[in-house]
């Protein structure tokens, strides 16, 4: 990861008129953003809205985006879908090594395991984890490549409640000690006031509201800061 000074003055990802269409019709219409590293962002919108597809242009991952688009990203990135995508004929661990090498990548493996609370289910089969579990290889196997970005899909989209509400926690807890630039998508409003620092709408094709989390942030659904963001959303 970056010296920590370099973090506070270079953005992660910088757009600049970011187009996509699919046959004619418009789905991103001039994106302008700029995600500074280390920030916690959320970005919501209707289903539909192109959040996916701005993530994935984003993460590289889009190789027809279009127009005067201009986009920088940074060389570690990491991405976590809805599905934890492992592969089931790989243990647990041998998916989260998946294209890293080396005597240290296995103990930088076993970590990010223990850190997502996966410690010994090392040589698990994805289908003996439960959702929540596989969402935490998931997260243990982006942690391993040590990202500058994060970018995160509806990655708590398929899970209850109670599961999604452990893994808010976790995520916040990984992003306050690795610090990388995260952009969270998702369509649950709560979920982005408490987790990001800042949270983006895409509507119509373009950022239609972009709101900074002040301080003190709502560290729960019970905080009353969270009804005031709600109301400006
Ligand atoms: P969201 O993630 O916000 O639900 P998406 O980014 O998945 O929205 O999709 C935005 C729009 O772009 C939708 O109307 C969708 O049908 C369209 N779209 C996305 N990917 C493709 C594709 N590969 N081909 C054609 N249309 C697409
Ligand atoms: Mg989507």
């Amino acid at each position: 990861m970056a010296p920590h000074t370099e973090q506070l003055t270079r953005p992660t990802v910088r757009l600049r008129d970011l187009t996509r269409s699919f046959d004619g019709r418009t789905v991103l219409d001039g994106i302008d953003l700029n995600l500074p590293a280390g920030q916690f962002t959320a970005l919501l919108g209707h289903s539909g809205s192109g959040k996916s597809t701005l993530l994935r242009a984003i993460a590289g991952l889009d190789h027809e985006v279009v127009g005067s688009g201009h986009l920088t990203a940074p060389e570690r990135v990491s991405v976590v879908f809805q599905d934890s995508r492992l592969l089931p004929w790989r243990r647990v661990l041998d998916n989260v090594l998946l294209g890293t090498e080396g005597r240290e990548a296995a103990e930088r493996g076993r970590a990010a395991l223990a850190e997502v609370g996966l410690a010994g289910r090392e040589r698990a089969w994805p289908n003996e984890l439960s959702g929540g579990e596989a969402q935490r290889a998931a997260l243990a196997r982006s942690l391993v490549r040590e990202p500058e970005l994060l970018l995160a899909d509806e990655p708590f989209g398929a899970l209850d409640a109670l599961t999604r509400i452990k893994m808010h926690g976790l995520l916040r807890e990984l992003w306050k000690r690795h610090r990388p630039t995260v952009l969270l998508v998702t369509h649950d409003v709560d979920e982005a006031i408490v987790l990001a620092d800042r949270v983006l709408v895409l509507d119509q094709g373009r950022i239609g509201l972009d709101l900074t989390i002040d301080r003190p942030h709502p560290r729960s659904y019970r905080d009353p800061l969270l009804g005031e963001y709600r109301e400006r959303l």
